[in-house]
């Protein structure tokens, strides 16, 4: 079998999906008219030692596939970069291009679905079609803590959870909110509100708040280290 990033890169089992990433790279927008688009699937991107793995929802359709990395040319992309920054994840707080020199240490991000969707909508089918490259990195990576960005993000890391054996059918999601639980090693989830426009743009999502999902993160991944 192919590697993992080789068969998500040929991936077209999501026909709307496949549609819309091209359509999107073919048109364009403004802003953005002279610059080539990637308008394909993206693979996740960071550290492959991550213990720390970020989902997000989908590509931003001239964020993500635009650039070709997650959260990557897109004001989503700069609110994460900037907090996995602070939190010392990141070697630096932007996240402008592919080619732009961010090095993620111990973190990995990834999504839920990995082409972008109309309205930033993914169906349930299509949800359902890309679980599988999210589970497959999880078991690679074997995380430590889990931090889904959104209710999307939550609900697909629930499902994997319950996968690989631990029902999570009760965990709600609200921003902030923990889950520990132990499989093959102890792992906990942290639920965040997702750092697109319309929650910070808004105050629903402050620096603050997320900030402190990832000094979270970060403290159970010293304390484990140390012990
Ligand atoms: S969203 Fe996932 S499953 Fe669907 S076409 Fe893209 S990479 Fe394939």
């Amino acid at each position: 079998m192919l590697p993992l990033n080789d068969r998500v890169l040929a991936c077209t089992r999501c026909p709307r999906l496949v549609a819309w990433r091209e359509e999107v790279a073919r048109t364009k927008v403004r802003r953005y008219r002279n610059e080539p688009y990637w308008g394909k699937p993206l693979v996740g991107f960071g550290d492959p030692e991550a213990k720390l793995l970020v989902v997000g929802l989908a590509p931003a359709a001239h964020g993500g596939n635009r650039t070709g990395r997650m959260f990557t040319g897109d004001a989503s992309g700069q609110w994460l970069t900037a907090a996995l920054y602070r939190a010392g994840f990141a070697n630096q707080p932007t996240s402008e291009h592919r080619t732009d020199g961010l090095v993620l240490r111990g973190a990995y991000i990834t999504a839920a679905v990995r082409c972008a969707p109309p309205q930033n909508r993914p169906t349930k089918e299509e949800l359902q079609a890309c679980r599988p490259y999210l589970l497959e990195e999880w078991n690679s990576l074997d995380p430590r803590v889990i931090v889904a960005l959104g209710r999307i993000a939550f609900d697909a890391v629930r499902e994997i959870a319950e996968q690989r054996g631990t029902p999570l059918k009760s965990a709600a999601f609200a921003h902030g909110a923990r889950y520990d639980w132990m499989d093959s090693r102890p792992r906990t989830l942290l639920a965040s509100y997702h750092p697109s426009r319309q929650n910070t743009q808004t105050g629903r999502l402050t620096e603050g708040m997320l900030d402190q999902i990832f000094t979270t993160a970060r403290e159970i991944l010293d304390i484990e280290r140390s012990c």
